[in-house]
């Protein structure tokens, strides 16, 4: 059996990049590297927003970025200036072939197409069966998605962020592309938390994403009716859809870390590096993964990896209101943007907000409902 010092599973967001994170580390130059996955080419299966303050190391790929965020809701809306920050969009293709293009000059990586069946740790390392061979490696960085996990539990709350999008082109110049719609809540809710999403590239074009943060997927039908109920209310008569996106990320506060062993390391949304209140990954995994660099220059045991944080926390509880209230995520995220500095929000939920920050944040949601998911947590 070929044997490996690393093997990632999946060669996605977090896969690629922490492979590309090695490649580009001379402490990795004497490892064998090698990486799973079931396709290579997946071209722009996905687009990737997230904000950050200032300058990036992504800022070469960014299809766009906006300084400007628009949030709105049927009581409140705002149109908001966000510098420092920029709110910054990526293509995943234009991310998969910067991060390939320097993955495949080094030669102690190599890159499997198969799919992989199973895994088995052992005392030095982990047996990695795919349909095709089997492959042993010291260390497993695994992020195939695997939704059993937490479906099978019931002691933390699962809800999707689950979405359609149409990349919409129009005949005239109708959109302000200066300002990202972050969040509109003024479509109706039938009892959920539904908002429309809207990133417009150019004046000409627009991603519409109907959006919703509740537990059951829809129909396509309705969130495609429900995107063309909205470009109809916004007189975007003349349009052509010129490509469709769509998507279910998973929001819950499950314990992933916990399946981290001393030779497997979960990385990705799989090892809960989706942050659970908002389904944002991608930033964070720009993050985890230098970690796991450092990490594996001063340790072995991968279990070792994850820390607590008193945010883990905050999105049990902002989870636990968001699954009993599903009709309420509107009037929690109004009175958030209504009463909080949109930096501390950014801050809040990028995990580096202080003490002083964070009650800025508490004291702006709801008291009421907020109260009675902590004091059902704690007692
Ligand atoms: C459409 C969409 C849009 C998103 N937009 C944003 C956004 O704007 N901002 C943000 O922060 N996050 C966003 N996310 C969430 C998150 O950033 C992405 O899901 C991200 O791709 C997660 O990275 P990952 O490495 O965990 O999983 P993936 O990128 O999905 O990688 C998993 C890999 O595993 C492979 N695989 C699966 N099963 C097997 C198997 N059995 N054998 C071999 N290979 C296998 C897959 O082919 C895939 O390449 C979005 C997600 C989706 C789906």
């Amino acid at each position: 059996m070929i044997k490996n010092d690393y093997i990632i599973l999946g060669a996605g967001a977090s896969g690629l990049m922490l492979a590309y994170r090695m490649a580009t580390d001379a402490f990795f130059d004497n490892k064998s590297i090698l990486i799973i996955d079931q396709f290579k080419e997946k071209g722009n299966d996905r687009t990737w927003c997230f904000w950050e303050d200032n300058e990036g190391e992504w800022d070469n790929i960014l299809t766009k970025e906006w300084s400007k965020i628009f949030f709105g809701s049927k009581s409140y809306s705002n149109e908001i200036d966000i510098l420092p920050y920029h709110y910054k969009m990526i293509r995943s293709k234009d991310f998969y072939d910067l991060l390939w293009s320097t993955i495949n000059k080094k030669s102690n990586i190599n890159f499997i197409e198969d799919t992989v069946l199973d895994s088995k740790e052992g005392r030095e390392g982990v047996t990695i069966k795919t349909t095709n061979s089997s492959y042993f490696g010291s260390k497993v960085f695994n992020s195939l998605p695997d939704h059993s996990l937490y479906n099978s539990q019931d002691k933390y709350p699962v809800l999707q962020q689950h979405f359609v999008g149409w990349f919409v082109k129009t005949e005239s110049e109708l959109f302000d592309d200066s300002v990202a719609k972050f969040m509109d809540f003024t479509v109706p809710q039938k009892g959920n938390t539904r908002f429309m999403y809207v990133l417009p590239t150019d004046k000409n074009t627009a991603l519409f994403e109907y959006t919703l943060f509740s537990k059951d997927l829809l129909d396509l039908s309705e969130y495609d009716l429900a995107i063309k109920n909205y470009l109809r209310e916004h007189n975007v008569d003349k349009y052509e859809i010129i490509e469709v996106e769509k998507g279910s990320i998973p929001m819950t506060s499950y314990k992933f870390h916990k399946r981290n062993s001393k030779h497997v390391l979960n990385i990705g949304t799989v090892g809960g590096w989706t942050k659970a209140s908002t389904g944002y990954t991608f930033r964070n995994t720009s993050k985890k993964t230098k970690d796991v660099v450092e990490f594996l220059k001063r340790k072995s045991d991968l279990s070792q990896f994850q820390k607590r944080s008193k945010f883990w926390f905050y999105d049990l509880i902002f989870l636990d209101v968001l699954s009993h209230h599903n009709d309420e995520g509107a009037a929690v995220f109004t009175s958030m943007f209504r009463k909080a500095n949109i930096k501390t929000i950014f801050k809040f939920l990028d995990e580096e907000s202080n003490i002083i920050e964070d009650l800025r944040i508490i004291l702006a949601v709801p008291a009421k409902r907020f109260v009675q998911a902590f004091l059902k947590r704690i007692f």
